[in-house]
């Protein structure tokens, strides 16, 4: 290879192995290899204004020099004299050695009347008149090749050991002087006018050697907008191919079991239900597979929907499956299903991590041979044991609790498959854009009639028992629950229940109950049923109750140490109460606050609203939290930020859209050198990116 990284000006085998070790093997990736920070070495801010700036660029010149013999070390001093008659006094230190000169070479480049730049720290950071400074870096003034590490930003890279800044930027700008002219635009013309970005010649030297914070960030910009162009575009491609290809099936829509199953609700379909269902039917109707986000606050009746589509699909004769992110979740889901498709004659079985071998294997038995129609359950449905006869529609409930490739994988269950997802709290738009390209979005938009919203705040443990004696005695009910993230956990199940007898001798008078995962459902469902009776005034509960759960005079819920739920939780188990005529309040409990949970209690105080709450989340946690892409790696991005380069992001999401319009192929002669990177840079990553 012409541009191998060994063959650059100073650099060799050995040299190379080491930028093998940064992913650099060749000139180019070099060239694109960004630096972590910039350090800013503008000469003239004496160092006494410098605030907490610990490091110091100075143009001086030597008045003299001193070396102080100690015990151990040896200290070489100068005195240097800046452009505005500051005096400076830079100190190295060498441990002594009577064998060589430790400072000979100091003593060679710090004679006096000589001109040099120094870079250093401040040997006091905390005192901002020291002119004390340890020197990491020096070089005369008239060498030519100082420009690059003195007097303006200088870039710090991240480097591995046998590798430092100096030589690597020495490096940088030796591939820079021979091999830019060479690096090809990638980014067609009219975007680049477009948009006002720079091409790419003067955006690599301006991220390497910038030489104004604006020059800097103009060609940080034209980065991030090419590296959010690729990935976007890459998502769109991978979803549009997913959308070419046409079912071999037609549903049809016989109402056999959608007429018995809407008589069997107990109440209408909301405006807004109908509405989404319409949209769902028309999508299944269609011949492309159907990817459809179904998204609807907590409560708006997400569950009778995503029923509905999976009746339709059994209608048809086919098999529909319902994954759940957690076994509590899987379990309502199914006794949901049992109370409204009761004699409809629908054979629903239920599949989780707690299902014993013996019926597991007669469950994976009866669905292969279609004798089966819906199967709900947890992550356990991707496995590959499990085979349906005749899946056609696969419904995702709390999507983003999902990683892409487990999605993935309960999709790849048929050859052909229409997909409905949900979540109560939905990425905003310009994600969902950049990253599902032209997913079909349904939103319910209105609560069921008579929900209220719940007011919510924060309390003390005292205050707030107080609060849920007070309701208690208006004759309602209360929900107290306990932070048990994760059910199987004995020693936080012990902990729990220890608060839950506290309660009972606090609260003598008051009928107690407590439900947690571990009881066996026979168990759990007793204590519902005395709960929804009114036999129970307060449920000790841990967040096993976080969905399902409906009891219209339930109107306070206490969360215990709320600090440690995620704001999804937190939305999800305030969606118990406010669900009669009631007024319902949320108390949060958190004694033990951080900077984010405090955020994260403060937005869940403000704002009922599961789009807001979305956002923030977005916002605290970051993206690939969000998306289910963290692990996996997809979203790690070189340059861009998705929070606060969501500009450019959107601009990247519009120009997507007008390339493909102008060229779907990506086969005009200007789109070429783009196609080409794209093709580089997903392949190998997606396998599934085929331009052709
Ligand atoms: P989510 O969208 O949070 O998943 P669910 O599907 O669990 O909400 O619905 C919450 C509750 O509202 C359930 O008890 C459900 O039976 C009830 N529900 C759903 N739709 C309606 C409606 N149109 N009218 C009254 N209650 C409804
Ligand atoms: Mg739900």
């Amino acid at each position: 290879m012409a541009d191998d990284i060994q063959y650059l000006k100073g650099v060799g085998p050995k040299k190379a192995a080491l930028f093998g070790g940064l992913d650099i093997a060749t000139v180019s990736d070099l060239l694109h290899y960004y630096p972590r920070a910039y350090q800013d070495r503008r000469p003239g801010a004496p160092v006494s204004e410098l605030k907490k700036i610990e490091s110091v660029c100075i143009l001086a010149t030597v008045i003299n020099t001193q070396i102080l013999p100690t015990r151990y070390l040896s200290i070489f001093k100068a005195f240097l004299q800046d452009d505005k008659q500051q005096i400076y006094e830079a100190v190295w230190f060498k441990p002594r050695s009577f064998r060589y000169d430790p400072f000979a070479v100091l003593k060679r480049d710090f004679k006096p009347g000589a001109k040099l730049w120094v870079v250093g720290r401040r040997e006091d950071k905390n005192s901002f008149t020291s002119r004390k400074i340890n020197v990491d870096e020096y070089y005369p003034a008239d060498l030519p090749s100082a420009k690059i590490h003195v007097n303006g930003f200088i870039p710090l890279y991240s480097l591995t050991q046998g590798l430092n800044n100096k030589f690597f930027r020495e490096c940088v700008a030796a591939a820079v002087e021979k091999y830019l002219a060479k690096e090809p635009e990638i980014l067609p013309q009219t975007l680049l006018a477009k948009r006002k970005l720079l091409n790419i010649k003067q955006a690599l030297y301006g991220v390497h050697f910038p030489s104004s914070l604006r020059e800097l960030e103009a060609a940080r910009r034209r980065m991030v907008y090419e590296e959010f162009l690729l990935m976007t575009m890459a998502w769109q491609i991978k979803q549009k191919q997913g959308k070419e290809i046409s079912k071999d099936y037609t549903y049809q829509i016989k109402r056999t079991l959608l007429t018995p199953f809407k008589n069997n609700l107990g109440f209408n379909f909301t405006r807004a239900q109908t509405h989404v269902i319409n949209e769902i039917f028309a999508d299944l109707q269609k011949p492309k597979p159907m990817t459809r986000l179904l998204q609807g606050d907590v409560g708006s009746g997400k569950t009778v929907v995503a029923l509905s589509a999976m009746l339709l699909a059994v209608e048809n004769g086919w098999q529909a499956a319902f994954m759940a992110p957690t076994e509590i979740l899987a379990s309502q889901h199914f006794l949901t299903m049992q109370k409204y498709l009761k004699d409809l004659g629908i054979k629903a079985e239920l599949l989780t991590s707690k299902t014993t071998p013996a019926q597991k294997a007669k469950i994976l038995e009866k669905l292969a041979a279609g004798k089966i129609d819906i199967l709900t359950g947890t992550h356990s449905l991707i496995e590959d044991a499990v085979k349906f006869k005749n899946l056609k529609l696969i419904v995702i409930d709390e999507q983003h609790r999902f990683g892409v490739k487990q999605r993935a994988k309960l999709r790849a269950k048929a050859k052909y498959i229409d997909m409905l997802s949900m979540t109560a709290t939905p990425i905003p738009r310009t994600f969902a854009l950049a990253f599902y390209g032209d997913l079909d979005v349904s939103t319910i938009d209105e609560l069921p009639p008579g929900r209220k919203p719940v007011k919510t705040v924060q309390a003390d443990e005292t205050a707030a028992i107080k609060m849920v004696e007070a309701e208690i005695a208006k004759g309602r009910q209360a929900y107290i629950v306990y932070p048990l993230i994760d059910e199987s956990d004995k020693l936080a199940l012990k902990a729990a229940t220890a608060e839950f007898e506290k309660l009972q001798k606090l609260l003598p008078h008051l009928k107690i109950a407590m439900i947690h995962g571990a009881m066996k459902a026979a168990e759990k469902q007793k204590v519902m049923d005395d709960f929804a009776a009114g036999k129970i005034d307060i449920l000790a509960a841990t967040p096993v109750i976080e969905v399902g759960i409906d009891i219209k005079n339930a109107s306070i819920i206490v969360i215990q140490n709320a600090e440690r739920f995620g704001m999804a939780s937190l939305h999800q188990l305030r969606g118990r109460v406010g669900r009669g005529e009631h007024e319902s309040c949320c108390v949060l409990v958190a004694p033990q606050q951080s900077a984010i949970s405090a955020e994260r209690i403060r937005t869940i105080c403000a704002t009922c609203d599961g789009f807001k709450i979305g956002e923030k989340d977005l916002e605290i946690r970051g993206p690939g939290e969000i998306l289910g892409t963290r692990q996996s790696g997809e979203l790690d991005f070189k340059t861009g930020d998705l929070i606060k380069d969501k500009e450019v992001l959107t601009w990247a999401v519009e120009d997507r859209g007008f390339l493909l319009n102008d060229d779907p192929q990506l086969s005009k002669p200007e789109n070429q050198p783009f196609k080409q990177r794209l093709m580089e840079l997903y392949q190998k990553q997606w396998h599934l990116i085929d331009l052709g």
